[in-house]
C-alpha cells in the first residue's frame, strides 16, 4: 500500500458507540490493530483518543471498561492500554443533531490537540476520524448535519475522515444521493466506505495466489474454469438484529456488499500496483462489467438467476446431513423471532448469479450464496475447472472435476486434483493438496482500520463503485418484490431447501 498521506488522524469519534458493531467487531478490530508490533502500526496509532458518542446515557468510566476490556482481549501492552483508557471518552449526543455534533467536534479538537502533543509527531495538525456505526437509515441525516456546521467545526471536518459502513443507500439513487451529501463534508479520498470483508486476510491473500503463483496464474480465466461459487452461510441466526436485519435480508446484507466485492477481487485483472488507484481502478472494472446472469440455467430446478428462502424452525449445530439434534441449538422460525415482520417476507438464505463480461471471464457463471442458521455453515470460494481436453484411453476412473477451494473461515486453499488411484496404475482417482493458513493476528476490522487512521482507502469502497453494486443486485431485488421468485422454506441446522439439492457441492 502506499505511504500515508495525510496529517495522522488523532482522534477517533464513534458515534453510535453503544451499538452492536462497535462491542462486536469495531473496537476489537482497533484492538488487534494497537496490539500489533509492526513500528508503523505502532506509531500510527500511538496517542489515539478513542471517543465513543450515542444518544444513550454513559458514564465515561463505563466507556473507559469497555475499551479497556477490547485492549486487554487482543493482548495490548499495559502501559499502551492505560494510556489510551485514560484518554478514552464518552460524549452523550444525537448524531443527528446539529447542535451535538458541533459541540462534540468543538470539544473534540481540544481533546484530539492536546493528545497529540503526546505523539512523535507533535506538530501534526490534529486530525479527526468520524465512524459512522450507525444505522443505515440515518446516515444520510447526519452527513446532512456535517454539512451545516459552525466555521470552527467546518475548520476541522478539512483535514478529517469520514468511515461510513455498508449498506451505503438502498439503492444505487440513495447511494449516488449519499455521494453527494458526503462529498458536501470532504472530499473523495477522505471518505471510506467500509466493507471489512475487504481486510479478511484469506480474501487478501488472494491477489498473491492469483497474481504471483505460476502454476495458478496462467488457468485463472474462462478457457480453464468452468463456474466460480462464492459461498458465505452462517450457523447464526437473528441474534437479536431484527431491527436492521429484517428490513435487509441476506441479499442486501451480503451479497450486495460482501460477496460482490470478494467477487471484485477473484475476477479481477492484475492491478499495476496495491495502492488506492490501481487496486480499485482494477476492482471497479470487474463490477462495471458484472451483471446478473444472461446464460443457461445454473441453479437446479429454476431457469432463473436469483433463489430466496427463509428459516422455519430447527436445531442448529446437531448433524445436519444425519437430521441427529444431539447437542445443538435449537432456533425458532425467523418469522417468529422477535421484532420480525413475517409479511416482509424477509429471506436469510439468497443465491443470485452473476456474469463478468470482460475477455477473462465472458461465459462463466459466478454463484453467490449467503445464509443464516445453515446446518454445515461453509464459507469459502470454489472455482471448478474444466475437463482437460484430452484422456489417454486405458485411464478410468473418476468423473468429479477438479477444483480450486480457497476457504475464507478458517484459511486454506486445497488443490482438488485427478491423480492415478492408490493401488492401480490406470484407475484415477482424486486427491487434495491442502494448506492450512495461520489466522492473521490483525482482524479484518483492525485491517480496515489500518487503512482509515492511515488515510489508505486501498481497502475502501469508492463512491462509483457502491453505486455499482446495487445496480448489479436491482434487477433480483425487484424480481423479488414483485414476487417473481417463490420465497422458499429450510429447518434452520439444514442445508438449505431439500429441492435446491447439492449444486454448491460440499467436500
Ligand atoms: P445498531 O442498530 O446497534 O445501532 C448503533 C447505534 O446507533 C445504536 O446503539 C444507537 O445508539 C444509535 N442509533 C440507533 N438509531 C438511531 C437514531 N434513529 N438516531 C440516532 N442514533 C441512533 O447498529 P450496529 O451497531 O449493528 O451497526 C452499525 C452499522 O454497522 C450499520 O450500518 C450496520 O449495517 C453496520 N454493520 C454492522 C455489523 C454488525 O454485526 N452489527 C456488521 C457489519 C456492518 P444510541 O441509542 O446510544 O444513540
Amino acid at each position: 500500500m502506499t505511504a500515508r498521506k495525510q496529517a495522522r488522524p488523532r482522534t477517533l469519534l464513534i458515534l453510535g458507540a453503544s451499538g452492536d458493531l462497535t462491542k462486536r467487531l469495531l473496537l476489537p478490530g482497533i484492538s488487534s490493530l494497537i496490539a500489533s508490533t509492526v513500528p508503523a502500526d505502532r506509531e500510527m496509532v500511538a496517542g489515539l483518543r478513542i471517543v465513543g458518542s450515542g444518544r444513550s446515557k454513559r458514564s465515561r468510566s463505563d466507556w473507559q471498561k469497555q475499551v479497556e476490556a477490547a485492549l486487554a482481549e487482543a493482548g495490548v501492552r499495559a502501559a499502551d492500554a492505560r494510556a489510551l483508557v485514560a484518554a478514552a471518552d464518552y460524549v452523550v449526543a444525537d448524531p443527528t443533531s446539529k447542535d451535538d455534533l458541533n459541540q462534540i467536534i468543538e470539544g473534540i479538537d481540544a481533546g484530539g490537540s492536546s493528545s497529540a502533543s503526546q505523539g512523535p509527531d507533535a506538530g501534526d495538525v490534529a486530525g479527526l476520524i468520524i465512524y459512522f456505526a450507525l444505522p443505515p437509515a440515518i446516515v444520510l441525516t447526519v452527513a446532512d448535519a456535517l454539512s451545516k456546521l459552525s466555521a470552527t467545526a467546518t475548520k476541522i471536518l478539512e483535514t478529517a475522515v469520514l468511515a461510513v459502513e455498508k449498506p451505503f443507500g438502498s439503492d444505487s439513487r440513495s447511494a449516488a444521493t449519499l455521494n453527494r451529501r458526503l462529498l458536501k463534508v470532504v472530499s473523495e479520498e477522505q471518505i471510506h466506505r467500509v466493507d471489512h470483508f475487504l481486510g479478511m486476510a484469506t480474501v487478501l491473500n488472494l491477489v498473491g495466489l492469483r497474481f504471483v503463483n505460476r502454476l495458478i496464474e496462467p488457468i485463472w480465466n474462462a478457457d480453464n474454469i468452468e463456474k466460480v461459487e462464492i459461498v458465505y452461510d452462517e450457523d447464526l441466526g437473528l441474534e437479536g438484529r431484527a431491527g436492521y436485519y429484517d428490513t435487509s435480508g441476506a441479499l442486501v446484507d451480503m451479497l450486495q456488499s460482501h460477496l460482490l466485492q470478494v467477487l471484485s477481487i477473484v475476477a479481477m485483472e492484475a492491478p499495476a500496483s496495491i495502492d488506492p488507484v490501481d487496486f480499485r481502478a482494477a476492482t471497479a472494472q470487474v463490477l462495471r462489467a458484472t451483471e446478473v446472469w444472461s446464460g443457461p440455467p445454473v441453479l437446479s430446478g429454476t431457469t432463473l438467476p436469483s433463489r430466496r428462502a427463509r428459516y422455519t424452525a430447527g436445531t442448529v449445530g446437531g448433524d445436519a446431513r444425519t437430521g441427529e439434534t444431539g447437542r445443538g441449538r435449537s432456533m425458532p422460525a425467523y418469522a417468529k423471532e422477535k421484532g420480525v415482520d413475517p409479511s416482509r417476507e424477509t429471506e436469510t438464505l439468497a443465491e443470485m448469479v452473476v456474469e463478468v463480461n470482460t475477455r477473462r471471464w465472458a461465459g462463466v457463471p459466478f454463484v453467490l450464496r449467503s445464509g443464516k442458521a445453515i446446518g454445515v455453515p461453509r464459507k469459502e470460494i470454489i472455482l471448478t475447472l474444466k475437463p482437460v481436453g484430452f484422456v489417454p484411453r486405458g485411464l478410468t476412473g473418476t468423473e468429479r472435476p477438479e477444483r480450486i477451494v480457497v476457504g475464507l473461515k478458517p484459511s486454506s486453499v486445497t488443490l482438488e486434483l485427478t491423480m492415478n488411484g492408490d493401488g492401480d496404475p490406470f484407475g484415477l482417482d482424486r486427491h487434495d493438496l491442502s494448506a492450512t493458513l495461520d489466522a492473521a493476528p490483525i482482524t479484518a476490522y483492525g485491517e480496515v482500520m489500518r487503512g482509515v487512521l492511515g488515510g489508505d482507502p486501498t481497502l475502501s469502497i469508492r463512491g462509483d463503485v457502491a453505486e455499482t453494486c446495487w445496480r448489479i443486485v436491482a434487477p433480483v431485488l425487484n424480481s423479488w418484490r414483485r414476487n417473481e421468485v417463490p420465497l422458499e422454506e429450510y429447518r434452520a441446522g439444514s442445508e438449505g431447501p431439500a429441492a435446491w439439492g447439492r449444486d454448491i457441492t460440499p467436500h
